[in-house]
């Protein structure tokens, strides 16, 4: 998609700091982080949202979620704790329209978030 901002750091037409790259995934750090640790975690194909997520792409999401798990145990929050948050949507704030994991850690997170 050429005007997905999240696409074209996958193109590597903007910049980021990457902390995890293969064939189907990527992930960077969050510009404006949230946390300690705020990662952002995306497939490379393009998904708007939650709402658009094709029946056959079931894999990639379990696939991105193993990630997660390898990116938390490198940045060293597995066991101190760890939030996976996927914002969908007007009200729960997406701002970016390719689906994207925010992984946040590294200090007590809140609940219920705001
Ligand atoms: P969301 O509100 O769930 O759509 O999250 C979008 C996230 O993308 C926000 O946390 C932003 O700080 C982050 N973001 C926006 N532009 C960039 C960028 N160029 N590089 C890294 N993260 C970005
Ligand atoms: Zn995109």
């Amino acid at each position: 998609m050429t005007d997905c901002l999240f696409c074209k750091i996958i193109e590597k037409k903007v910049p980021a700091k990457i902390a995890y790259e293969d064939d189907k995934v990527l992930a960077f750090h969050d510009i404006s982080p949230q946390a300690p640790t705020h990662i952002l975690l995306i497939p490379k194909k393009h998904i708007a949202s939650i709402n658009d997520l094709p029946e056959q792409d079931s894999a990639i999401i379990g696939y991105l979620h193993l990630i997660a798990k390898k990116l938390a145990q490198e940045l060293k929050i597995d066991q101190s704790g760890f939030r996976l948050v996927i914002n969908n949507g007007l009200d729960a704030g997406q701002a970016v329209s390719h689906i994207h994991w925010h992984v946040l850690g590294g200090r007590k997170l809140q609940w219920p978030p705001g």
